[in-house]
């Protein structure tokens, strides 16, 4: 059973990683910007409130994504789980080590996939995802293109380009990352728990790496 964490900027790659590593390890895959859009997909009343934080780039209130990531942690009883999207500041980071406590697990590998900010930049242009399985796509890599235009390769479902995955938007994320989630690196660096893989390879080369820190 692993537990691993995955720290990066926004469309560094994250999801692209974690996707490759469930499949590989028959890890359960939880990203809070997932769940984060499955309720403004929902339409409720706090689905409303979050997309307008969410356009806009800034990060949603802290208990609020407890409350989903706990609702996920606990309804899925899977060996281990491969973590991305959270923590993204450091009162996340405490919080989760309490989550973690009450159900006796504990992480093991904190994963952070370090990226120039231009290639972030290029890849937030061009990524879309299935709304209905979440894969990633992107147009700016020839590794990443759907295999028909618009449509999900797993699911045949469609796919479409996420409302904050515009530059002013991907600004304000990038400058968040900085302030909010960068210092999670010492915080993890401290702990002993860190690995650290040069994401702007391509995304089997990174994975290639991240295979290096978990187990072939
Ligand atoms: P992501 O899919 O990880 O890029 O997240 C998309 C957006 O969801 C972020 O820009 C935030 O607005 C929100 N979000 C996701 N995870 C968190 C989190 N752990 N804390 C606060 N906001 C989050």
């Amino acid at each position: 059973m692993k537990n691993i964490i995955l720290i990066a900027a926004p469309a560094a790659g994250k999801g692209t990683q974690a996707k490759l590593i469930e499949e590989k390890y028959g890890l359960i895959h939880i990203s809070t910007g997932d769940l984060l859009r499955s309720e403004v997909s929902s339409n409720s009343e706090l689905g409303i409130e979050l997309d307008k934080i969410m356009k806009k780039g800034q990060l949603v209130n802290d208990e609020i994504v407890e409350d989903l990531l706990r609702k996920k942690i606990n309804s899925s009883n899977s060996n281990g789980f491969v973590l991305e999207g959270y923590p993204r500041n450091l009162n996340q980071a405490s919080r989760l080590d309490v989550i973690l406590n009450e159900i006796n697990k504990k992480i093991d590998y904190v994963i952070y996939l370090d990226v120039p900010f231009e290639v972030a930049l290029k890849r937030s242009s061009g990524r879309l995802q299935c709304k209905y399985c979440g894969k990633i796509y992107n147009l700016n890599d020839e590794k990443l293109r759907p295999l028909k235009n618009g449509i999900c390769n797993n699911c045949g479902k469609e796919i479409y380009q996420r409302n904050d995955d515009n530059e002013e938007s991907f600004k304000i994320r990038f400058n968040t990352y900085l302030e909010n989630t960068k210092p999670l690196i010492d915080y993890y660096k401290s702990k002993g728990l860190l690995k650290e893989v040069d994401s702007s390879k391509d995304c089997y080369t990174v994975f290639s790496s991240i295979e290096n820190i978990i187990g072939k």
